[in-house]
C-alpha cells in the first residue's frame, strides 16, 4: 500500500476513536510543573481567602539539595548525572515522597511533586510533610551494577538530609522496591546499624509492607467506587482508558479488569493499544513484565495508537497514569468521559482543569486519587518502627477507611460549597497546613 494511502487510513481510523478533533493551540512542552503547584494554590487561596503570609509560605519550598553522581561506567568511563531531593514542607512531620529517574527531571519538576505531596500528606491528615526526589538518568541505558552505582552514590549525597525523623524517600517513576533495598542498605551502613525506616516500598523480606506495590492502584479504586456510589454510576459498565502502564496504571487496570470493568485502551512510552471490546489486560501484563514494549504487542484486533491520542479516546473513566502536564489547554476540549482519575501526579494543568468544569467532566485529583501509596507507605512506617508488622486484609482495610472518609469530606464539601473535587480537597489540606504554621510560628 502507497504510504499517503497508509496514512490516510490511520488518520480515519484514529477519528473513529477518538472522534473529530479541534485544533490544537498550544504545546504542553512549555508547561513548568512548580508554576502550575504554585498557580493552583493562587486559585485555592482566593476561593477560600487564605491569609497571604500562609500563601508565601505554601509557595515556597523549604530547601532543595543539588547533588553530581559521578559514576565509572562499564566501559571505563567517567559519567556525571545530577540528583535533586526537595523539601516542600516538614511543618505537619518528616517529609515523605518519592524519587524518580529519568532523562528530563528538573528541579521546578521536583518542588513541584513535592508540594503536591505536603498537600495530599495533609489532606489524608497525615503527621507528614512533602518532599521529593529526582536523578537526571535514563535508567534503561543502564546495567544492574551502574544503575546499583547511581543510587548508592545519590544516597550517599542526600544522607544527611533524609532518615527516618528527616525525610522518608519511597518509590516514583522508574524505582521500584530494589532500589529501596539499595537505598536503606547503603543508608544503615553509614549509620552503622540497620534503619529500615529511612525509605517505605522496601521490599517485605527487609522490612517492607505487605500491599503497598499494589496500594496507589489500590486506593484509586476505593475512590473510584465510592465516586460511581456517589454519582449513581455502575462501575462494571463503564469503559475506561489508561495512560501508562506501570506500577499505578497496571496496578488499577489489573484491579478494574479482575472485577469485569472493559479498559478500552492502555499506553506506555511507546504508545497505546486499542480495542473498543476491550483489552486482555492479563496477558499485556506478562507481556510487560518480560520487559516489552506495547507497540510491539501483537494482536490483529488491537488497533495501535499514540500517546496523545489515548488521551483522547471516547471513554468513561480516562486514568492518566504516567507524568505531569498530559491534559492541557490544548487538549482538554477533546477530552470525552465523565470522569477523570487523576493516577499520576499533576497530570492536569489549571487551564485545562476550567476547560473540564466547563464540560462537566469530574476531575478526581491526583493529591486524593493517587494517595494510596503515601497512606500504605506510613504503613509501613509505623510497622518499621514498631517492628510489628501487619497483615494483607488490615492494610487494606486501614487504606480503605482512610481514602473513602477522605473522599466523602472533599465530596460534602464541593457539594455544599459549590466546588470542584480539586478546590474542596486543597482547601481542607491547606487549612490543616494552616493551622499548624499558626500553632507553631514563624521561628524565630
Ligand atoms: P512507573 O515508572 O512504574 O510507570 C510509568 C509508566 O508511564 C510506564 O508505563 C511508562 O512507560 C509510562 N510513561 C513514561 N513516560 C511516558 C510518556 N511520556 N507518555 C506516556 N507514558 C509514559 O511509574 P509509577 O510509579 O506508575 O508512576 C506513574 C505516575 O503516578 C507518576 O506521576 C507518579 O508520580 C505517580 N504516583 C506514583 C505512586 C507510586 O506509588 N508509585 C504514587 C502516587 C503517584
Amino acid at each position: 500500500m502507497e504510504e499517503s494511502i497508509i496514512i490516510e487510513k490511520v488518520a480515519v481510523l484514529t477519528e473513529e476513536i477518538t472522534g473529530p478533533k479541534k485544533a490544537k493551540k498550544e504545546s504542553k512542552v512549555d508547561i513548568n510543573p512548580y508554576e502550575m503547584a504554585k498557580r493552583q494554590i493562587d486559585i485555592v487561596a482566593k476561593e477560600m481567602g487564605l491569609d497571604d503570609n500562609i500563601k508565601k509560605y505554601l509557595q515556597r519550598v523549604e530547601r532543595c539539595l543539588i547533588v553530581s553522581i559521578p559514576i565509572l561506567m562499564d566501559n571505563g568511563k567517567l559519567e556525571m548525572f545530577e540528583g535533586y531531593r526537595v523539601h516542600h514542607s516538614t511543618i505537619r512531620g518528616p517529609g515523605k515522597g518519592g524519587i524518580r529517574y529519568a532523562p528530563n527531571v528538573t528541579l521546578d519538576e521536583v518542588k513541584a511533586l513535592a508540594t503536591w505531596m505536603t498537600l495530599k500528606c495533609s489532606l489524608l491528615n497525615l503527621p507528614l510533610g512533602g518532599a521529593k526526589g529526582g536523578v537526571c538518568v535514563d535508567p534503561t541505558r543502564l546495567s544492574r551494577t551502574e544503575l546499583e552505582k547511581i543510587t548508592r552514590r545519590f544516597t550517599s549525597e542526600i544522607l544527611n538530609i533524609i532518615g527516618p525523623d528527616i525525610d522518608i524517600p519511597a518509590p516514583d517513576v522508574n524505582t521500584n522496591p530494589q532500589i529501596m533495598a539499595w537505598i536503606m542498605d547503603t543508608y544503615s551502613m553509614n549509620k552503622g546499624r540497620s534503619i529500615p525506616g529511612v525509605v517505605t516500598g522496601k521490599p517485605i523480606e527487609i522490612g517492607g509492607s505487605v500491599g503497598r506495590e499494589s496500594a496507589t492502584g489500590m486506593g484509586l479504586y476505593y475512590i473510584l467506587d465510592a465516586l460511581c456510589n456517589r454519582e449513581n454510576l455502575d462501575l462494571e459498565s463503564q469503559k475506561v482508558v489508561v495512560q501508562g502502564f506501570g506500577n499505578v496504571g497496571g496496578t488499577i487496570a489489573k484491579i478494574l479488569f479482575d472485577k469485569g470493568v472493559k479498559i478500552i485502551a492502555i499506553s506506555d512510552i511507546s504508545g497505546g493499544l486499542y480495542n473498543k471490546d476491550g483489552l486482555d489486560i492479563k496477558s499485556l501484563l506478562e507481556w510487560r513484565d518480560n520487559k516489552h514494549l506495547l507497540k510491539d504487542y501483537d494482536n490483529d484486533n488491537y488497533v495501535y495508537i499514540s500517546n496523545d491520542d489515548v488521551l483522547e479516546i471516547k471513554c468513561d473513566i480516562l486514568i492518566p497514569a504516567a507524568l505531569e502536564n498530559q491534559i492541557h489547554k490544548a487538549n482538554a476540549d477533546n477530552i470525552e468521559c465523565k470522569i477523570i482519575l487523576e493516577g499520576a501526579n499533576g497530570p492536569t494543568t489549571p487551564e485545562a482543569d476550567e476547560i473540564l468544569q466547563n464540560k462537566g467532566i469530574i476531575v478526581v485529583p491526583d493529591i486524593l486519587a493517587n494517595a494510596g501509596g503515601v497512606c500504605v507507605s506510613y504503613f509501613e512506617y509505623i510497622q518499621d518502627i514498631h517492628s510489628y508488622f501487619w497483615k494483607l486484609d488490615r492494610i487494606n482495610q486501614e487504606l480503605k477507611n482512610i481514602m473513602v472518609n477522605t473522599f466523602e469530606e472533599v465530596y460534602n464539601l464541593a457539594i455544599e460549597k459549590n466546588l470542584t473535587l480539586r478546590i474542596a480537597a486543597y482547601i481542607i489540606s491547606i487549612s490543616r497546613l494552616e493551622k499548624a504554621i499558626e500553632l507553631r510560628g514563624i521561628f524565630p
